[in-house]
């Protein structure tokens, strides 16, 4: 009781600090959704009508599979492809673009930053979405109003994946009331939380709805005291529309299609179940007293049961066009308060850290033990040639497994908070290219510390700079290639994807070798300058043999060294005519185009163009067909 009275007067002094937005009245026509998957499609949603008010919380119901999910994922325009019919908001057709920046969604499997506390959770999202224009207290003032309202503050400094399901919830909640959006799609936002934490995140959002929002969610039995609280409630039977109207005028309409509900029932499980056809076929009936949700002839029980404290404010309808909603943050905070989150992420993520510096301790220790001392020794040349081959492999894969291995979970993550426009990807990608790259080098540096002088390589600091930079430029790269791989992947295919892309490159790197100055066809040579891991290695041969270098030691057990003499080396393996600065330039140039790959694809993962939504088309028109005659 006391949490309540908390919230309620916490509820009301948060709305005043919010910044005030116009309203948006949603309404869909004749919508339909289907999904095919290989031989069959499935029609989820069937022409379903219906209209949800500004000012109103409404509650989508109805039992599980009946297509509540879809209806909002397409209602947030989260989903688009395979839907079809009208969406309109204050009753003109809808601009997706325009509403997507006015919407939020939070969906029902709560994805969190990891390792990030609850209340940096929700600073960093007030630094990201109340903008500039706002001071450090006032966000902190709402932050911890948000926190006391969703009674989040005893979970204040709990790390996000520590969080109970419930508190998990309210913590996806928080973040997206934070700037107050005009609409807000919840999907099930009840299911995991407690009576009391049900209904005090039901009661503000009603409160949320009343300061002139349209709160829209969809609700797995609710008990009858939160299903009151509802303004409107749409409940969808087999994907359609079964009921459209008040929460009180449930029990009047069953009545009149002859299905009284019990006293001691609650309605909502009542109507769910009457729908989910326990008590017989009514659903068709059902549909055709709503003209699947055209009409809402309920609405007159609304008037006279809920007018207590309908305190909608001035509905000034027809300005959402002229509003620029642009992010509320500039870009370089965005990138400021992103680089902080990912900073904070990569150090407390001690275990992998202590990993990664194991793992490269060992692996300079075996690389430089398995070629010890073969750097001067005439009688190894070709085996020291190997030792910088192997060097490249191991800045590929230590690099760009872990990428392949992560990302793609992290790539939903950023899917969903670019949905809900906390950020643009420009500023995102920059942090996420910042924040890699001096742990990459450390790593690097660590197994060159250790494998370099393990294999007597020349300690000439030019030499050295040179051989440590390559390295260094390869494993950036390959952690791009990850990026690229992954960022349109599922964990699955990235992990095999990014080592088979990796073959031809390795082989690339070294096709030709050994035949001295005889060049190969044009067509592999051309093949060849695509490898990054061709100027790699050239630039590891440059910097171990490259010339003023005298003839190598030839021991004294030794007859003869036929691979004394360095320069003559070099002629035989192809690389006669490198030059170093051309090496540098081209790695240079693959690091910037493989992250310009990895930016475009990402971009296109996130919101695809027209191509990209093409060739999804055609790629699943061609698995169709394939599947159809197999
Ligand atoms: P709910 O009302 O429980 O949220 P959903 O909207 O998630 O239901 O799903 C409605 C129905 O559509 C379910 O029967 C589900 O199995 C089916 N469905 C959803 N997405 C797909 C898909 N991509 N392929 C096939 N069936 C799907
Ligand atoms: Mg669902």
């Amino acid at each position: 009781m006391e949490a309540q009275n908390a919230a309620r007067t916490l509820g009301k002094a948060h709305l005043s600090h919010l910044p005030q937005r116009p309203p948006i009245n949603l309404g869909f026509q004749d919508l339909s959704y289907t999904v095919s998957n290989g031989k069959t499609s499935k029609l989820i949603l069937r022409g379903i009508n219906g209209e949800f008010r500004s000012g109103q919380l409404t509650a989508i119901l109805g039992p599980s599979g009946a297509g509540k999910s879809t209806l909002l994922n397409i209602l947030a325009g989260y989903r688009v492809n395979g839907a079809s019919g009208f969406i309109t908001t204050n009753g003109e057709p809808r601009d997706l673009r325009l509403f997507r920046k006015l919407s939020r969604y939070i969906m029902q499997d709560d994805l969190l930053q990891p390792l990030i506390t609850v209340q940096e959770s929700l600073t960093m999202a007030a630094d990201l979405k109340l903008g500039n224009d706002m001071n450090k207290e006032r966000k902190t003032i709402i932050v911890e109003e948000i926190i006391h309202l969703l009674r989040l503050s005893k979970a204040r400094n709990t790390s996000s994946e520590l969080l109970s399901g419930g508190e998990r919830k309210r913590l996806s909640i928080a973040l997206e009331l934070l700037n107050n959006p005009p609409v807000i799609f919840l999907d099930e936002p009840t299911t995991g939380l407690d009576d009391v934490a049900s209904s005090t995140c039901v009661s503000l959002l009603k409160r949320v709805a009343r300061g002139g929002r349209t709160v829209i969610c969809s609700l797995h039995t609710p008990s009858a005291r939160i299903f009151s609280v509802f303004d409107h409630v749409y409940v969808v039977a087999d994907g359609r529309c079964a009921y459209q109207g008040t929460a009180a005028g449930v029990i009047p309409f069953l009545k009149e299609i002859n299905l009284p509900c019990p006293t001691t029932y609650n309605p909502a499980d009542f109507i769910i179940e009457v729908s989910s056809g326990e008590y017989g076929s009514h659903i068709d009936q059902m549909v055709a007293a709503v003209d699947n949700g055209k009409c809402q002839r309920w609405r007159s029980y609304a008037m006279e049961e809920d007018n207590e404290d309908l305190e909608i404010e001035e509905l000034n309808t027809g300005v959402v066009e002229r509003h620029n909603y642009k992010y509320e943050s500039t870009p370089f905070q965005q990138f400021y308060v992103l680089l902080r989150r990912m900073i904070l992420q990569t150090i407390r993520n001690r275990d992998y850290l202590w990993l990664r510096i194991g793992l490269h301790v060992f692996l300079g220790a075996i690389v430089g033990a398995l070629f010890n001392d073969m750097g001067y020794d005439a009688s190894k040349t070709i085996f020291n040639f190997g030792f910088c081959y192997a060097c490249i492999i191991a800045m590929l894969y230590t690099t760009m497994m872990p990428v392949l291995l992560a990302y793609p979970t992290e790539v939903l993550l950023v899917k969903r908070e670019y949905f809900n426009r906390w950020y643009g990807l420009k500023p995102y990608y920059a942090a996420l290219v910042v924040s890699r790259t001096p742990p990459t080098i450390f790593f690097s540096l660590i197994y060159l510390a250790i494998a370099y002088p393990l294999t007597s390589q020349p300690m000439e600091f030019s030499r050295v700079l040179i051989f440590v930079t390559t390295c260094i430029l390869v494993a950036l790269i390959s952690e791009s290639m990850g990026t690229l791989i992954s960022s349109t992947l599922s964990v699955v295919n990235s992990m095999f994807v990014g080592p088979v892309v990796a073959v031809p490159l390795m082989l690339l790197a070294v096709y030709g070798i050994g035949s001295g100055d005889e060049a190969p066809p044009l067509i592999w040579r051309l093949a060849r300058y695509c490898s990054f891991m061709r100027y790699g290695l050239e630039g590891l041969i440059m910097a171990v043999y490259g010339p003023p270098r005298d003839d190598l030691i030839c021991p004294v057990d030794e007859d003869y060294c036929e691979y004394k003499n360095v320069k003559y080396f070099v002629k035989l393996m192809g690389m006669s005519d490198v030059s170093i600065t051309v090496v540098f330039i081209m790695l240079f140039v693959s690091l910037l185009v493989m992250n310009l790959g990895a930016y475009y694809l990402l971009r296109q993962r996130l919101s695809p163009n027209y191509a990209f939504r093409a060739i999804k088309v055609i790629g699943r028109f061609i698995k169709t067909k394939m599947s159809l005659t197999l």
